[in-house]
C-alpha cells in the first residue's frame, strides 16, 4: 500500500491525469509479464517526468482519481511512483547501475529530547562500517547523508523524495556523503516517543544484490539483529539519555511505512515504563482506556492512561490506522495485548465512537478516561516531558 507523504496541492494537468489512468488502468488488466513490462515502461517515463517537473498533484489527482474507481490500477500506479521516487540508474565506466534510496528508522523515546540534527564525521564512517557489514551485500557502493531525520524533516513529497535521491544517487559510485548538517531543516515536534531516520543511496551494477540477505549466505533476520546490536550500540553516544530500538533498514517507502507500524506499538511500551519510571509505580497501577476517534470515518484510536484507578488522563498515546487499515481492522487487540504486555491489565474499551477533539490552546489531542470522556492530558509535575510543557 502507498505511504503517501503529506503534500501541497498545486496545478493539475488534466491531459497528464488521464494518461496516467490509462497506462495504470492497462497494467492492472495486463495478464502477462511481456505485456506488463511494456505499461511499466510507459508509466514509468510519464511518472518520472512529473517527478522531475515537481507536478505533485498531477501524480495525487491520478491516485484520486482511481483510489474509489480501481484500487488495482491504484496499486499499479502507487507502486510505480514509489519504485521511481526511490530508485534509479546510473552509467559507472560504461555499466548500468541500480541506485536504491534506504532509509534506517530508529524509534526511541526520552523525558527529554530526542536528537535530530547533524551526524558528525566519525559517527558516520562507523554506521557506513556497521551497515556495510551486517546489511548491505559485499560489493556495494554507498553515499550517506550526514543528518539524523526526524519525520518532519523528511523530504514531503514525492518529488522531493525523487529530487533527495538525484542528488544522492551520483554520491555512491565513490562512497560520498551528502552534507545537510549546515541547512536549516524544519524544527522538529517533541513528543515522548517518535522516529528518527538514517538515509543513504545504495548502488550496485544492474542484478547485483544490493543487501546482505540477497547473497546466498545472508538472512534477513540475521541482518536485523546483528544491526540492532552492532549499529544501534554506534549511535549510543547520539541517544545519551534516551531509548532506542533500531529498525531493519530497508528501501526508502518499506522502511517508512514498517515504522510507522512499529511506532504504535513502541509509544505504548514508551508511556507505560515513563509513567513507571518517574513516578515510581509499578505497571498495575496504570489502567487505561481506548477510544475510538471518528472525524468522517474512524481515523484513529487514542489510549488515555490514569493512575490507580483516578479519572484523571495523566498522559495519552494516539495509535493512528494506517494505510489499508480501517474500521474491521482488529486495532483494537493489537493494543489490548501490548498494554497486557506492559502489565497494565486494568482496560477499558469504549464501545461508542469519539470526535478527533484537539485543545485550542495547545493542539495536543483529547484522550479518554475510564468514563468515557475525552479529556486535556493532567501530568503530575514529576512526569511532565521537558520540551513539551502545556500549562494552562
Ligand atoms: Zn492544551
Amino acid at each position: 500500500m502507498l505511504k503517501r507523504p503529506r503534500t501541497p496541492r498545486r496545478s493539475r494537468r488534466t491531459a497528464d491525469v488521464d494518461e496516467l489512468l490509462r497506462l495504470a488502468a492497462g497494467l492492472a488488466a495486463s495478464c502477462t509479464r511481456a505485456e506488463d513490462e511494456f505499461w511499466q515502461e510507459a508509466l514509468a517515463e510519464v511518472v518520472g517526468n512529473l517527478l522531475a517537473d515537481g507536478e505533485e498533484d498531477t501524480l495525487n489527482a491520478a491516485l484520486d482519481g482511481l483510489a474509489q474507481a480501481d484500487g488495482e490500477a491504484w496499486n499499479e500506479l502507487a507502486n510505480e511512483i514509489e519504485t521511481a521516487c526511490e530508485s534509479t540508474q546510473l552509467s559507472v565506466d560504461g555499466q548500468p547501475w541500480q541506485v536504491v534510496l534506504v532509509a534506517a528508522p530508529l524509534l526511541s523515546w526520552s523525558r527529554y529530547a530526542i536528537p535530530s540534527g547533524a551526524l558528525g564525521a566519525s559517527l558516520l564512517q562507523t554506521l557506513r562500517v556497521q551497515l556495510g557489514a551486517h546489511v548491505l551485500a559485499h560489493n556495494v557502493k554507498f553515499a550517506m547523508i550526514d543528518y539524523l531525520f526526524s519525520p518532519d524533516q523528511l523530504p514531503q513529497g514525492f518529488s522531493p523524495t525523487y529530487q533527495l535521491l538525484q542528488e544522492l544517487a551520483p554520491l555512491a559510485p565513490q562512497n560520498g556523503t551528502l552534507s545537510l548538517a549546515g541547512l536549516a531543516l524544519p524544527e522538529t515536534t517533541p513528543f515522548l516517543s517518535d522516529v528518527r531516520y538514517v538515509l543513504l543511496a545504495v548502488a550496485a551494477p544492474l542484478g547485483s544484490p544490493l543487501f546482505r540477505w540477497q547473497e546466498e549466505d545472508g538472512e534477513r533476520r540475521e541482518a536485523e539483529q546483528q544491526w540492532q546490536k552492532q549499529g544501534a550500540s554506534a549511535l549510543t553516544p547520539v541517544f545519551a539519555g534516551c531509548a532506542m530500538e533500531a529498525l531493519l533498514p530497508q528501501a526508502y517507502f518499506a522502511a517508512w511505512r514498517s515504522a510507522d507500524r512499529a511506532a504504535r506499538a513502541y509509544s505504548v511500551r514508551a508511556t507505560v515504563a515513563f509513567l513507571q519510571l518517574t513516578l515510581n509505580l509499578e505497571a498495575r497501577q496504570i489502567s487505561a482506556a481506548i477510544a475510538a476517534c471518528h472525524k468522517h470515518k474512524l481515523e484513529e484510536y487514542r489510549i488515555g492512561f490514569m493512575l490507580d484507578r483516578g479519572n484523571e488522563v495523566v498522559h495519552g498515546v494516539v495509535w493512528p490506522l494506517l494505510d489499508g487499515e480501517d474500521e474491521h481492522t482488529d486495532c483494537l487487540a493489537d493494543i489490548e495485548t501490548v498494554l497486557r504486555e506492559c502489565g497494565v491489565s486494568d482496560i477499558t474499551v469504549h464501545d461508542h465512537t469519539f470526535p478527533t477533539d484537539y485543545c485550542d490552546d495547545c493542539g495536543s489531542p483529547f484522550f479518554p478516561n475510564a468514563d468515557g470522556e475525552l479529556l486535556h492530558t493532567e501530568p503530575p509535575p514529576e512526569a511532565q516531558e521537558q520540551p513539551q510543557q502545556h500549562l494552562h
